[in-house]
């Protein structure tokens, strides 16, 4: 895979083959924090069904739109409103755990494809006496990929 180019549909599970074939897609709305973040491809039967939604309402984005440096951005303002809007108030997404998920996978090179290993790895004891840093290396992660592909 690509780094940073290609990533996995979370709604088809097949592959996306450029950031403009994908769109990040999550649920927000009034007094509701965004959750349930996706990366998928940008068609009709991956995309969300509003009717399906007990409450809140489809959000989303192009996936270049969170790409690279120049939009990171975008990914903190998802997190936070920033210096002038976030004043007193705390993180805007539910779940802290899932976005860091979709923020690894957005901003680290091999995340996307070492995660389909990760299960793997984990059994075979690959993490095994590791620190908190050393799983999301870029040098760690090829290695995931190297050793379990
Ligand atoms: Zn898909």
């Amino acid at each position: 895979m690509i780094p940073l180019c290609e990533y996995v549909c979370d709604t088809c599970g097949e592959l996306i083959v450029s950031p403009d074939e994908g769109y990040l897609e999550w649920v927000g709305g009034v007094g509701i924090k965004d959750h349930s973040f996706k990366i998928i491809h940008h068609k009709h039967e991956c995309q969300r069904k509003e009717k399906d939604l007990p409450n809140g309402f489809i959000k989303d984005g192009s996936l270049s739109r969170y790409l690279g440096v120049e939009n990171l951005q975008n990914l903190y303002t998802l997190l936070h409103p920033g210096p002038l809007y976030g004043k007193g108030k705390g993180i805007l997404v539910e779940d802290i755990n899932e976005y860091m998920e979709i923020l690894r996978r957005l901003t680290i090179p091999y995340y996307e494809e070492a995660r389909i290993y990760w299960p793997l790895a984990e059994e075979d004891g690959f993490f095994c006496d590791v620190n908190e840093v050393y799983p999301c290396l870029v040098s760690t992660l090829k290695l995931i990929i190297e050793k379990y592909k």
